[in-house]
């Protein structure tokens, strides 16, 4: 659950990147994040991840308090989130398997977990017969799946996608969002930022749009999507 409280940001430098934005994100909804650049959305994504810090009103992410939340105690927020970047951000000198192995390794998990749970992501992805390959080896599409799966391995409670398709083929980015659409309906929160309207309106859904530091529009739209219309 995401829930921001007249939250406003002002940078150091007095831009206020947003301007008492309220809005709540329950467990289990996918919501479009739109607006143009510099309205506010990367600012959004980093008080999630408590990169930033909101200058006045409350932000709650997964049961922290990001306002109250110690230094110390950022890890424990951010294993409930997954991400996804436009830049994908794999270790080109780690296979498949260890870019998305190294979440789990870095946690300590148990290595029998391990040697299940991430195949079973890799596959969920549609990555199986690519276990081996390193990151230079597979197309765009290809490389944003294994970052998917990397963001799904440690079973987050949200998603954030940061323009996951700003990267890849118009084809491939219906599919990587219907993956994002497939993970929701399987109970993880998703929030994608996006530039691309024709996503939007195919997919539909929730779709919020920023501009100016502010919450221009919070509606579901319907989608191209309903009833087979494809
Ligand atoms: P978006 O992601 O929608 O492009 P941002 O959240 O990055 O928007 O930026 C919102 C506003 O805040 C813009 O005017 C931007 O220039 C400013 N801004 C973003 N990050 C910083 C920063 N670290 N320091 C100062 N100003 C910033």
């Amino acid at each position: 659950m995401v829930e921001f409280q007249d939250v406003s940001v002002t940078y150091g430098n007095g831009v206020d990147a947003l301007n008492n934005v309220s809005l709540k994100i329950k467990d289990g909804e996918f919501a479009f994040v739109v607006g143009p650049s510099g309205a506010g959305k990367s600012t959004l994504i980093k008080l999630i991840l408590k990169e930033v810090s909101p200058t006045s009103g409350r932000v709650l992410v997964n049961g922290f308090s990001i306002n109250k939340l110690k230094r110390r105690d950022i890890p424990k927020l951010r294993r409930t989130i997954g991400v996804v970047f436009q830049d994908f951000r794999l270790i080109p000198s780690m296979t498949v398997y260890d870019n998305v192995a190294f979440v789990l390794r870095v946690i300590d998990a148990p290595k029998k977990y391990i040697r299940s749970r991430v195949p079973y992501v890799i596959s969920l992805v549609g990555l199986k017969d690519k276990v081996k390959c390193y990151p230079k080896e597979l197309a765009g599409g290809e490389q944003q799946r294994v970052a998917l799966a990397r963001a799904l391995v440690n079973d987050p409670a949200l998603i954030i996608a940061d323009e996951p398709t700003g990267n890849i083929d118009p084809e491939l980015s219906f599919q990587i969002v219907q993956l994002l659409k497939d993970i929701n309906s399987c109970g993880t929160t998703v929030l994608m930022v996006t530039h691309e309207q024709e996503l939007v309106e195919h997919f539909g859904g929730r779709t919020i749009a920023i501009r100016d530091g502010q919450i221009a529009f919070d509606q579901v739209l319907p989608g191209a999507d309903v009833e087979g219309r494809i």
